[in-house]
C-alpha cells in the first residue's frame, strides 16, 4: 500500500501544502479494528493531538474509533467529528476549569487524573453540576522506552502524572471524594516506541499494581495503556501500516486482565503518521562551501519534528529524473534549526522542484505555527485531487 504522489496535480498548488494518503489512512484504521475485534475488552480511542484535521477525524470518526483528548478544543474537535462521547478521554496535567467542565457536561467516557490537586478541583466542579466524574488516576509507571528524551513520559519524576509511591493516597483520596467515581488506571511511556518489550515491561508494571490494589480491595474496571507506538521515518514505505498484531498481541499475552475489564489504547502517530506528507517546493539551489542548500518554500512552521527532536524524515524529489546528489534541505525561516535533514541524497535538485517530506501526517499539522507571519499551509486528501 504504498503511497503514489499526483504529481502532476501538485504542481498546478501553491505549496507548501500537507497532502493525506486516505487510501492508507482507511486502510491503517481497517488493520487495527482487525486485530482489536480479536481480543475481547479492547477499545481503541485515536490521540486526537496527533493530527486534528477536521476531515481527517471525521474519518476516524466514522470508523468508529474513540478520541483520546488533552484539551477542551480537542473535546471540541472531537464531538465535531461525530466521535461518541462515551469513547472520549481526556487526559492533561494543567486542565482549566471551563475544560473540566465541558468533560462533565458532555459526561465523556473517562478523566485522566494526573495529581491530587487535580483530583480535588475535579471533585468540586462535579459537587457544583450535582454529577460524578469517571476517573481513571494516570501512574507514572517508572518504565523506561526506549526512544527519544523529549518523548519519553513513564519515568519516576515528569511533569506527567502520579508518581508510583504516591499511587496508594490518590486511590485513597480518589475513594474518599463523594463526586468521583474511581473507575481506571491509566499510563502512557511516551512516544515512537518501536521495541513490544518496552510495552511488554509496561504490562507487568500494571500488573503488579493490580494485585497490589487487589490486596487493598480496590477494584478497576478498565485499565488504559495509552499510546506510542512508533513508525518508520526511515523507510516510510517499507511498512506503511505499522505492525498492529504484534502491538495488540503484545498485550493480550502480558497484560492479566480481569474478568470484564476493557483495556484502552490511546495511539496517535502509528494511526495517522505514514498517510501524510509535507509537499514544499525549491525555491533555490544554493553553492556552499563545502556543501549545497536546496532552500524549500516549506519551514518548520509546517513540520517542527526535525528541529524539535533532530527527527529525521526522508525526503523525495518528486521529479523521478537526474542523477543522485547531496543536500543539507532548509527553510527560510529566521532560525539556525529550521532544517528539515543534512547531508540526504536527493535526485538533482532544481528550482521549482516538488519534494515530499514523508511521515508527516503526525505532529505535523497539529504542531504548526505563523511564525514569521507565515500561513497556515492548506492540506488536500487523496479524493481532491
Ligand atoms: C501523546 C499521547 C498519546 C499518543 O501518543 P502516540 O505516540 O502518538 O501514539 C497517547 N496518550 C497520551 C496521554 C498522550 O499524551
Amino acid at each position: 500500500m504504498r503511497t503514489v504522489f499526483p504529481t502532476d496535480a501538485f504542481r498546478q498548488l501553491t505549496t507548501p501544502f500537507y497532502y493525506y494518503d486516505t487510501d492508507l489512512l482507511r486502510a491503517t484504521i481497517r488493520t487495527i479494528q482487525e486485530e482489536v475485534s480479536k481480543h475481547a475488552g479492547f477499545c481503541v480511542h485515536y490521540a486526537v493531538k496527533a493530527n486534528a484535521n477536521p476531515r481527517l477525524l471525521n474519518i476516524i470518526g466514522q470508523s468508529g474509533l474513540g478520541a483520546d483528548c488533552v484539551s477542551g478544543g480537542e473535546i471540541l474537535a472531537a464531538l465535531g467529528a461525530g466521535i461518541p462521547k462515551h469513547r472520549i478521554v481526556y487526559a492533561g496535567v494543567g486542565k482549566s476549569d471551563w475544560e473540566i467542565n465541558l468533560g462533565l457536561d458532555k459526561n465523556i467516557f473517562c478523566f485522566n487524573v494526573e495529581s491530587i490537586a487535580e483530583l480535588e478541583v475535579l471533585n468540586e466542579l462535579a459537587a457544583h453540576k450535582e454529577k460524578t466524574a469517571r476517573v481513571a488516576l494516570r501512574i507514572n509507571p517508572d518504565v523506561k522506552a526506549h526512544t527519544h528524551a523529549k518523548i519519553t513520559t513513564g519515568l519516576a519524576e515528569n511533569k506527567f502524572g502520579i508518581a508510583l509511591c504516591d499511587m496508594d493516597e490518590a486511590v485513597r483520596a480518589a475513594m474518599a471524594m463523594e463526586h468521583i467515581d474511581l473507575v481506571g488506571l491509566h499510563f502512557h511511556i511516551g512516544s515512537q516506541i518501536l521495541r513490544m518489550d518496552d510495552f511488554a515491561a509496561l504490562c507487568n508494571r500494571v500488573n503488579d499494581l493490580q494485585r497490589h490494589l487487589e490486596q487493598n480491595k480496590v477494584k478497576i474496571e478498565h485499565i488504559n495503556v495509552g499510546g506510542g507506538l512508533g513508525i518508520d521515518y526511515n523507510y516510510p514505505d517499507k511498512l506503511p501500516i505499522p505492525d498492529f498484531k504484534s502491538y495488540f498481541a503484545t498485550y493480550a499475552r502480558h497484560l492479566e486482565l480481569r474478568e470484564g475489564q476493557t483495556l484502552h489504547f490511546e495511539l496517535g502517530r502509528s494511526i495517522v503518521g505514514q498517510c501524510g506528507s509535507l509537499i514544499t517546493r525549491v525555491l533555490y539551489v544554493k553553492q556552499g562551501v563545502a556543501k549545497q542548500f536546496a532552500i524549500v518554500d516549506g519551514s518548520m512552521t509546517e513540520l517542527i519534528r526535525p528541529a524539535l527532536y533532530q527527527a529525521y524524515h526522508q525526503i523525495e524529489n518528486l521529479q523521478d529524473e537526474g542523477a543522485m546528489e547531496t543536500y543539507d534541505v532548509v527553510g527560510p525561516v529566521c532560525e539556525s534549526s529550521d532544517v528539515f535533514a543534512k547531508a540526504v541524497d536527493l535526485r538533482h535538485v532544481k528550482r521549482g522542484d516538488l519534494l515530499a517530506i514523508r511521515s508527516a501526517g503526525a505532529y505535523g499539522e497539529s504542531m504548526a505555527s505563523c511564525y514569521n507571519c507565515r500561513k497556515l499551509p492548506p492540506s488536500y486528501l487523496t479524493e481532491d485531487l
